[in-house]
């Protein structure tokens, strides 16, 4: 089935969009029309995808930055600078975010700060300094990457479904904050999906994951990024403060 121009004209800005599931969503949104402003925790690494999706399409419009996420003053400026550009944002996806795996005990206070920095503190700076735009426009998307363990948890490394339990936080809350300006937030809570986070794992621990799950296999991060083109699209103009789940139905 062709779907066209779902997104013609819409500024979005993806963070983490340098590889993984970030690298789909972006590829997803240029293909539907929208111009993308990627972010990736290096300028090099923002530089490469680009030259990546432009050498697939030189029409596309999109450039890279690098931020620091976790220091307010660092992404207002890059938003400002976006907004000067363009003159109006239209879409955020909240994606940049790291895992560790860690039993409590080995835990050290040093690895939970930096999770919770990226994946929690970074979602709050980067809304906070997009709402301002969102507001005056009347309009506007934001959508953040969860993950199923804000569902189930998991049995070791609880920064990380804690900082997820934490998006859902902000995105429930955000929603009913500002919808009354126009503004959707939603969440989508991947299940295991094949990037270099899961490339990670133990070969026997994806085998067990893979068992666990109804159709036998991990999820392929374009088959996430669809449901985030739905979420940012007209398409999905009354769902928000919705946290969707794109696990195969897996369980803990
Ligand atoms: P990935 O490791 O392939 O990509 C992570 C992205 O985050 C990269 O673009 C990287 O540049 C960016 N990033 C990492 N550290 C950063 C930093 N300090 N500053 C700025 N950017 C930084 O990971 P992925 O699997 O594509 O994960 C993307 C999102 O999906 C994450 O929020 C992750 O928690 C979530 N998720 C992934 C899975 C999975 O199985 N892969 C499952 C559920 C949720």
């Amino acid at each position: 089935m062709e779907i066209k121009n779902l997104l013609k004209d819409q500024v979005a800005v993806v963070t983490g969009g340098t590889r993984g599931i970030g690298l789909s969503i972006v590829r997803k949104f240029l293909e539907q029309g929208a111009k993308v402003v990627l972010f990736g925790s290096r300028p090099e690494s923002a530089d490469k995808a680009v030259s990546t999706l432009l050498s697939e399409n030189p029409q596309y419009i999109v450039s890279g930055m690098a931020p620091k996420l976790d220091d307010f003053a660092s992404v207002d400026a890059a938003f400002k600078e976006i907004h000067d550009q363009y003159g109006k944002i239209d879409i955020l996806v909240n994606n940049a975010g790291i895992s560790a795996r860690e039993p409590i005990d080995e835990y050290s206070e040093e690895n939970f700060d930096k999770i919770m920095n990226l994946n929690v503190k970074a979602v709050f700076d980067c809304t906070k300094a997009v709402a301002p735009y969102m507001k005056e426009q009347g309009n506007g998307c934001i959508i953040n990457t969860s993950s199923m363990v804000s569902i189930y948890g998991q049995a070791s490394g609880c920064g990380y479904p804690a900082s997820k339990f934490a998006v859902n936080g902000l995105t429930k809350s955000l929603a009913q904050e500002l919808g009354k300006y126009g503004i959707r937030v939603n969440a989508v809570a991947p299940g295991v999906t094949r990037t270099d986070m899961v490339a990670a794992l133990p070969e026997d621990m994806l085998a067990r994951v893979s068992a666990g799950i109804p159709f036998g296999r991990v999820g392929e991060p374009d088959e996430v990024a669809n449901v985030f083109l739905f979420l940012a699209s007209s398409l999905a103009s009354y769902v928000t403060g919705a946290i969707v789940s794109v696990d195969g139905a897996s369980k803990a």
